[in-house]
């Protein structure tokens, strides 16, 4: 696995200790001592691919951190892993409610850390597993095993890369996606692609979509998103 952290957290110590072994496993890391700071840094390009968050932050708290980070489009689909101290069971169900990941609790072995931020990552990353129904929105309809996309019934050839363009977005549908995290995770970082090839493909993807292609929205120096609804949202 490989990616950018983000660490949120006041314990100087433990910021220390969670760097060196996400950097041991091959992560890139930046952290932040205060609340604030960590929406600052989060906002940041590259954005961050995953957020490791405390609870309690001397300036204001990890919910409000994690509810910062959710409804700014920007960092809106950035995972958020809560770090909580023992006994916090009400502020666990509400960092749910306000979109955090999954969470720890302190104390924990850094090695159980790496198994969720890798477990999220996994999941954040892979199209919906095998096996799974068609995705049916609007016009619209991704049939991933076969590799099939339909629009109004009729089929659409794509190529390889295309479709996984496709899945991708359509899967994390309503949720912004940066080019930098599209290019990692359905180009997979090779050496000769840049941001400008994806939106190539891009353009190219919703030429082919035609009546569908609208789904596919350009969220201006940042990325795209696909629609959470089939209708559009723009008044
Ligand atoms: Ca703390």
């Amino acid at each position: 696995m490989s990616g950018l952290i983000l660490v949120v957290e006041d314990e100087r110590d433990l910021v220390a200790t969670l760097e060196y072994n996400l950097q041991q496993a091959h992560y890139r890391t930046r952290s932040a001592l205060t609340g604030r700071a960590g929406i600052e840094l989060c906002r940041q390009e590259p954005i961050p691919d995953l957020v490791v968050l405390d609870l309690m932050l001397p300036d204001i708290s990890g919910l409000e951190v994690c509810r910062s980070i959710r409804s700014d489009p920007r960092t809106s689909g950035v995972p958020v892993l809560m770090l909580t101290a023992r006994g916090e069971e009400i502020d666990r169900v509400v960092g749910f409610e306000v979109g955090a990941d999954d969470y720890v609790v302190k104390p924990f072995s850094v090695r159980e850390l790496l198994l969720r931020v890798a477990a999220i990552l996994r999941r954040v990353r892979s199209p919906e597993p095998k096996g799974e129904q068609p995705i049916r929105f609007g016009r619209l309809e991704v049939e991933q095993d076969a590799y099939q996309v339909r629009v109004d019934g009729a089929e659409i050839g794509l190529t390889v890369l295309e479709f996984k363009l496709l899945a991708t977005l359509v899967t994390r549908r309503g949720r912004v996606q940066t080019r930098e995290r599209l290019l990692e995770d359905v180009w997979g970082y090779q050496a000769d692609v840049t941001t400008r090839t994806v939106d190539t493909h891009v353009k190219r993807l919703r030429e082919k979509l035609g009546g569908a292609g609208c789904y596919i929205e350009t969220v201006r120096g940042v990325g795209y998103r696909f629609r959470s609804r089939p209708e559009s949202e723009e008044p």
